[in-house]
């Protein structure tokens, strides 16, 4: 059961404290050449360098992003690899993909400890948080519908607020 929870902030709540808020660091503790020589996978030289390419980014970019960054590296590189490699670690579990409503798959190493993202509709940032109320309450709600909460995703989608204050 995936309870899926996109909350679109139109007005954001200004006296309102998140106490337990975090925001985090995302840590990995194995590389995904280590995830993938685990499940066996074969890897080309080109399947590393796109994978220390997602690796190295702090920004869930796009596969075209990913491969700009990619031929800088390795000038061999084709979009088509970029594609069919990110597919493939994502069907491994290795890496996530994200569609934050622009149109385009965003990816990210899957991390070891679950985080949710906010998204500047100005800019685009994708910003990563953890809410441990969020987190508890989600739960709870899955519980009280009578499931057990395995897993979710959460969106917020927003404006700065001084944007807003103008
Ligand atoms: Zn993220």
């Amino acid at each position: 059961m995936l309870l899926s929870w996109h909350v679109i902030l139109a007005e954001t709540s200004r006296g309102n404290r998140l106490s337990s808020m975090t925001a985090i660091e995302t840590k990995h503790s194995d590389s995904i050449e280590g995830q993938c020589s685990a499940k066996g996978m074969r890897m080309t030289e080109q399947r590393r360098v796109i994978a220390q390419v997602i690796e190295s980014a702090t920004d869930h970019p796009d596969v075209e992003e990913l491969h700009r960054r990619a031929v800088k590296i390795d000038p061999g590189v084709s979009i088509a690899t970029v594609y069919r490699t990110v597919k493939l670690f994502e069907d491994a579990g290795i890496v996530a993909r994200h569609d934050f409503r622009d149109g385009r798959s965003r990816y990210e190493p899957v991390p070891d400890e679950h985080h949710d993202h906010l998204i500047d509709l100005r800019t685009g940032r994708v910003v990563e948080f953890r809410d441990e109320e969020i987190e508890r309450l989600q739960a709870e709600i899955a519980r009280r519908l009578g499931f057990k909460l395995v897993d979710h995703r959460m969106e917020l989608y927003a404006v700065p607020l001084k944007d807003d204050e103008r």
